[in-house]
This record gives C-alpha cells, structure tokens and sequence, in this order.
C-alpha cells in the first residue's frame, strides 16, 4: 500500500535541499555579523502560550493552530508552534537570560505549523529564520534589523524586494485608533466578511488585516493609525524612518499593516515581492514591548521579524532562471584621465564585493550607456574630465533613473551604501 504525504507538507529532496542549505547558510554568516547567537526552542509547546501572546482572536489561534490534548496532565493542550517568537521569548523568561545579560540578540530556524490553505507559497509545515532582540526599546535597532535583512537579501542575490513600514502605536495611543476605527467600521458593517463582523468588536484592527477582497475595499479609506500616534510613538517611529532613510534604504509606508498578531506595538514591516503572486510577503516583523512581561517576566522591549523559507527559495528558483547575474555597477568614463582614476576604484569595489564593469578602450557616453542599459547594471557611475575636476561623479540608478552627485572621494561609502553587498571572506579588504 502506497502512503502518501500529508496534505500542505512536503519533502525537500536532494537537488533542492542545496538551494536551502545555501540561504541557511548565508543567514548565519549575516547573524554572524550582527552578533546574533542562536537558540533552538521545541517545536511543540503549551497551548496558552500561543493563545495568550498571539492573541485570542486571531486567525492563528482560532482557526489554524495543531492542537491535541496532553495525555501526561488531564485538561492540558499541546500545540505545534505556528511562530517562533513566543516560544523564544518563553524560553528567555524560562531561563532567566535577562538576569545575566538582559539584551539578548538570538536566531531561530525550523519548521512552523498552520492548518491554513495550502497553496503556492503557503504550506502547513513551513521553515522561518527569525530574529528576536530583548531587552533593547531603542529605534535604532529596529532600523538595525531592518538593515541586516536588506544584507541578507543582498547576499543571497535579493534584489527587488519591497520593505513597507508602519507603526501600530502602543497602549497609550492605540485604544484612541482602535475607538476612530470601530466608529469607521460600523457605518460599514455589512460589506464586511462574516467574520470581520463577528471579530470586529473585539479586534478591529483585524479587518485591515482581512483578505477578502469585500473587507479590504470597505475599509479603504479607513482612518490611518499614523494619525493617532502619540508623541513617544511618534518620534520612535519619526527616529526609524531616518535612519532607514540615511542608510539609503528604500521604503513605503503602508498604515493598514496591522500583521496578524496581537502582540505588535510600533515598527511593524513587510518585505514583499512582485513575483510570488498573493503570498507576496517574505518576511516580517515588528516590536512586541509589552509581551516578554505579559507571559510573566520583567518588562522588557523586543522586537524582530520572520521570513519564510518556501518564499525565499521560490523568488531563488525563479531567479536562476533569469539568465545572468545583475551586475551592481558600470562605471562609464570619458578620457583617459577618467579611466585612470576608475581603474583602481572598479578594482577596490570588487574587492568589498560589487560586481563592477569598466571598457578599456574608449567609447562614446552613448554606446557605454547603451551597454549598461543592455548588462542590466544597477547603478551607473559617469565619470570625465569635468567631474574629476569639481571632484563630483554621477551617479544614476538605473531602476528608478533618479540621477545625482557623488562626491568622487567618498564614492565606494556611497555605492556601498546603496548597495551592501558583502565582500568575499577570502578576500581581506
Ligand atoms: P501571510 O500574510 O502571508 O499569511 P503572515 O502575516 O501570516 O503572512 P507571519 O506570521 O508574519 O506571516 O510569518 C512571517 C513569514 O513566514 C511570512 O512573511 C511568510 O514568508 C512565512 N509564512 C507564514 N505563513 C506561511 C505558510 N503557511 N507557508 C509558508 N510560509 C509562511
Ligand atoms: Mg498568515
């Protein structure tokens, strides 16, 4: 008799289990430079810790958790962990790790379990990699987190995610949202789903969340939680997108990202793709300050985020299927003062990583654009006499053809900026 898998698992087989070896691979040595350390929580866990932290009236907890009674202690339920972030923070109250180091950096990777749909890019059995950070309410580790996995993405060969910022508020400011979009929502009602009607007393904050396509056009001009924020969440949340924003990273604000957790509070985000149809979020996360002292330890701010494995290695296979590699750069010169000068910089941005072209011989602006354009190159950095005389290079990106000014000096810091791509461990800088 022939037995098959279970509906919404999978097998990763041999031939496949390489592409995941390698993003395992690449997020432990991005870890690595954040100093993350790694912790490995069960897989199955008390069921009022994912009831209690996620929240009751979420779709995890309501619908999609794998509960089963505990036959060692009667009336107990089990439940196989849809997310990590619980059982991490369960196991630093557990452990007591605030009381020797209360900031803590840790990583997880493993299976999650949801009874949902299965479908592209979303299965019952799933892998994420997350990062928690304890004990740490500041807004320049969000916006640090938010740049490790714009490293991360970059080094696996990433490059056309969307990163979309929001903040939830937290309980000083968010009853005042919540009452303004309660007040909203029951003048709609009845172009809400069953079920946005049944939760929308208790979450309304759900409904933004909702998929159905009914919720979301009823509630499209719904008020934004970007209004309501009171002055501490403001500035925190004013802090994050400047330091997102000096470091060059790109983003859009999205105030109905509620993430379907209850637990948020402040910086949430999602990194989404285009090409992954619905289930278009890779990866994300948010702050959770009040939740390492809702399950019973001292008050202590977190935050993190979570990325799908089966998201990311779909966006890799798709990829691989794209012919060639993108270079980062082509650095069009014009005279043989300007080549002189580019040699060496081509040479020193390889060095830190970038895959860089130059032509040797001379070429008119028009047929090196040309070639830029046909290489597909992020960036192009035009170089000629003038510039080398005012010192100022131009820069033009070739995604969004925004063109400005680069000091020639710190030219590398600024590429490298937009670009952070890792240089090669074998090659010291
Ligand atoms: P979605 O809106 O796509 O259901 P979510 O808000 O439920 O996502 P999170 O709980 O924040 O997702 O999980 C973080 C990431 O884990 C998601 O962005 C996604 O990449 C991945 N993920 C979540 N659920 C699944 C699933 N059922 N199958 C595969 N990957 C998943
Ligand atoms: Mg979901």
């Amino acid at each position: 008799m022939k037995i098959s898998k279970v509906k919404g698992f999978s097998d990763i087989l041999p031939g496949e289990v390489e592409l995941w070896q390698f993003v395992e691979e690449k997020a432990r040595e991005v870890f690595a430079r954040y100093n993350f350390a790694e912790i490995r929580i069960p897989i199955l866990e008390k069921t009022e810790l994912f009831s209690r932290s996620l929240g009751e009236t979420t779709d995890i907890v309501e619908k999609e958790m794998y509960t089963f009674a505990d036959q060692d202690a009667k009336g107990s339920l089990l439940t196989l962990r849809p997310e990590g972030t619980a059982g991490v923070v369960r196991a630093y109250i557990e452990a007591e790790l605030y009381k020797v180091e209360p900031v803590r950096r840790l990583f997880y990777l493993g299976p999650m379990f949801r009874r949902e749909r299965p479908q592209k890019g979303r299965l019952r059995q799933f892998y994420q990699i997350g990062v928690e950070v304890l004990g740490r309410g500041d807004p320049f580790v969000d916006a640090e987190i938010l740049l490790l996995l714009n490293d991360f993405f970059w080094l696996i060969g990433l490059d056309s995610l969307t990163l979309e910022l929001n903040s939830l508020g937290c309980v000083q400011c968010r009853p005042r949202y919540r009452e303004g979009l309660l007040a909203y929502l029951r003048e709609r009602t009845g172009k809400l789903c069953p079920n946005c009607q049944r939760r929308m007393e208790r979450n309304p904050l759900r409904v933004l969340d909702c998929k159905e396509q009914g919720c979301f056009e009823a509630t499209r001009h719904a008020p934004s939680i970007l209004d309501y924020l009171c002055e501490e969440c403001r500035n925190h949340f004013t802090t994050v997108e400047r330091l997102v924003h000096e470091t060059r990273l790109e983003y859009r604000l999205n105030p109905r990202m509620v993430r379907g957790l209850d637990y948020y509070c402040r910086t949430t985000f999602e990194w989404t793709s285009s090409r992954l149809g619905a289930q278009n979020t890779v990866a994300a996360g948010g702050r959770y300050d009040g939740l390492v002292e809702d399950l019973g330890g001292p008050p202590t701010p977190g935050v993190g985020f979570a990325m799908g494995m089966e998201r990311l290695t779909l966006l890799l296979e798709m990829k691989e299927t794209q012919g060639p590699a993108r270079p980062d750069l082509y650095l069009v010169w014009v005279g043989p003062a300007a080549r002189s000068w580019a040699f060496p910089v081509v040479h020193r941005l390889r060095r830190r990583g970038m895959r860089v072209e130059m032509e040797g011989e001379e070429k008119s602006l028009k047929s090196q654009m040309r070639r830029a354009d046909k290489l597909g190159v992020s960036f192009v950095l035009i170089v000629g006499d003038d510039e080398l005389k005012r010192g100022r290079g131009i820069l033009r990106n070739m995604d969004t053809k925004e063109q400005f000014e680069v000091s020639l000096q710190r030219v590398e810091e600024e590429l490298l900026a937009r670009k952070p791509v890792m240089h090669n461990e074998n090659c010291k800088v």
